[in-house]
């Protein structure tokens, strides 16, 4: 017979093979369960919630803007932001809840405790608060968000797989709707994942066969209405699915990666363009392209356009890049500033796309290496009913004018309109009442012939919008 074991040791022994056991089932980063371990307990609580005929909640939480986050500044930053939600997180999730993480920045919650759709929402929205704050990483302090899916058992789904596929469409919601946000499954939910499915795969194929084209939309000097630029849009027709707009695949092409290809097609596109008008002696105004916030993070964003317009021997002054507010403030990217600079030091112009759609004080406009601001069309709309708003433009204006910044007004579409926005300052504008966006042909025939035409009477009143009051 061995000897027996001291008591001392036979503690260890057992502490270390505790030890062991947590380590098998934790995943390393943030020492919360790994998807395995997790998945498997979910299974064992689901059966025990349906022998007692219980119901409970799966919260599948997603990190707003983590990948770009990661690109940005790193995965050692990502693996910190990583790691302090997880902590976080287990103030909010205790036994006998479950609490794992899935992989990447997708961490899962069983909420075993709840009594309906109302508590699962109300712990989840707890749960988000919780997680949301200003990290700080090194000198750098980062935002971070979070938006969560919330299904439950049995309603929503009868297994482990397809209440996290249930878990993974809600939070899908949560995060086109602006994120920092939690969204309930809904069985539409399911059918839109599928066109969504359905849309990123039409869409790569539109890619690889570079199957689209390019509108141009002339933006026309107040009052004048002198051709003083075109902003080239994308478009798309798809076989099957018909026209779709660039308000609904730009953000699939950024989410999916295929924004790169798709724009790099679009600049190429305006530059072959601009090649052909120069190479028939034809000097046409610059043209304004939209650069995805997602390239904008990018390093190699400057030398591509670059390296692109040397290729086709543009000149930089010929091409203006617009950025859309709310991407380019939200995120204080200082790659994203970066870019800009160097684009500008380049002598590309920059504008700064939807203003009043984001939440930009004014004062940071001064910092931004941007040539020109365009009020975007909800302002222009809204200016007209609402004399706060009125202000609002107006001050905005006269400050742009004071930072040097030329003002371009969006979504014009009534008489009214322009002749608000030309009274309020604004040097140029842009709209449906103007000229819709065209195809390339089109718009080089309207150049033509307001070159040929004598000079055009000013079609907006140089009395202003009299006669229309704001209320
Ligand atoms: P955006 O850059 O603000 O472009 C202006 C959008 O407003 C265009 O919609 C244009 O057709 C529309 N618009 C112009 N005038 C009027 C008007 O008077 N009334 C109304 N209601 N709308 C007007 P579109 O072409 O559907 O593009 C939507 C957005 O998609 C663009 O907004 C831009 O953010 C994005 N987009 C379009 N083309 C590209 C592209 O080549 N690359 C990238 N990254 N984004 C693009
Ligand atoms: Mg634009
Ligand atoms: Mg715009």
């Amino acid at each position: 017979m061995s000897d027996p074991v001291p008591e001392e040791t036979a503690a260890e022994l057992h502490r270390a093979q505790q030890d062991l056991q947590r380590l098998a089932i934790m995943e390393p980063l943030t020492r919360l369960l790994h998807r395995q371990a997790f998945d498997e307990r979910v299974q064992q609580a689901l059966a025990d919630a349906s022998a007692r005929s219980r119901p409970c909640a799966l919260v599948i939480i997603g990190l707003d803007g983590f990948r770009l986050l990661n690109e940005v500044y790193g995965q050692r930053v990502g693996d910190r932001i990583l790691q302090g939600v997880a902590a976080r997180l287990r103030n909010f999730v205790r036994e006998p809840n479950l609490l794992g993480r899935r992989g990447g920045d997708e961490f899962a919650a069983l909420l075993t405790d709840t009594s309906d759709a109302d508590a699962a929402m109300h712990a989840t929205r707890e749960m988000l608060a919780g997680i949301q704050c200003l990290e700080r990483v090194g000198n750098l302090e980062i935002q971070v968000d979070a938006s969560a899916g919330v299904v439950l058992f049995p309603a929503d789904g009868g297994d482990i797989d397809s209440l996290v596929e249930a878990g993974d469409a809600a939070l899908a919601r949560a995060k086109r709707e602006g994120g920092q946000r939690c969204a309930r499954f809904s069985p539409d939910l399911g059918r839109a994942k599928d066109l969504r499915i359905r849309l990123e795969q039409r869409l790569r194929r539109a890619c690889e066969a570079r199957d689209f084209r390019l509108f141009y939309q002339p933006q026309v000097s107040l009052p004048d209405r002198r051709l003083v630029g075109a902003e080239a849009l994308v478009r798309w027709n798809d076989a099957e699915l018909g026209d779709i707009s660039p308000a609904e695949f730009i953000p699939i092409a950024e989410a999916s990666g295929l924004i790169d290809g798709l724009s790099d097609w679009v600049l190429r596109e305006v530059c072959r363009q601009r090649q052909m008008w120069r190479q028939v002696g034809l000097d046409l105004p610059p043209v304004a392209i939209n650069l995805s916030g997602v390239q904008l993070r990018s390093p190699g964003c400057v030398r591509s356009v670059l390296e692109t317009i040397d290729e086709f021997q543009i000149s930089p002054e010929e091409l203006e890049v617009e950025i859309t507010e709310t991407w380019f403030l939200d995120s204080s990217s200082p790659l994203a500033q970066e870019n800009l600079h160097r684009l500008k030091m380049a002598g590309v112009r920059s504008a700064l796309d939807d203003f009043g759609v984001g939440s930009s004080s004014l004062a940071q406009l001064r910092d931004l290496p941007i040539h020109r601001l365009k009020i975007d069309r909800s302002f222009t709309v809204e200016c007209m009913r609402n004399a706060r708003t009125l202000t609002i433009v107006k001050a905005v204006i006269d400050m742009a004018h004071n930072l040097g910044l030329t003002v371009t007004a969006e979504g014009i579409e009534t008489a009214d309109q322009e002749a608000w926005m030309h009274h309020l300052g604004c040097d140029s504008a842009q709209g449906f009442y103007i000229a819709r966006p065209m195809p390339a042909e089109d718009f080089l025939r309207r150049h033509l012939a307001e070159r040929a035409r004598p000079a055009a009477p000013r079609p907006v009143g140089d009395a202003g919008p009299g006669g229309h009051s704001v209320q």
